[in-house]
């Protein structure tokens, strides 16, 4: 008989690279969209690396806007 404090057997799917809780099916290997969004969005970011030495003084990509999806 297994003595399982817990009480709730989880599916081993790892733990969310963004927040460290506990990934979900849906979403693995991320626990909700947003966290997968915000992997995806630094991803994204790396490969958007201008292949050029960027200059300083032109920033008019500066920043990207935050998808608050909800
Ligand atoms: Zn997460």
């Amino acid at each position: 008989m297994a003595a399982d404090a817990s009480g709730e057997a989880a599916p081993d799917l790892g733990k969310c690279a963004i927040c460290g809780r506990p990934a979900t099916p849906e979403y693995r290997p991320f626990c909700t969209r947003r966290c997968a969004d915000v992997d995806l969005g630094r991803w994204l970011r790396g490969s958007y690396a201008i292949p050029v030495k960027p200059s300083e003084d032109d920033e008019e990509n500066g920043a990207i806007p935050d998808e608050d999806e909800r």
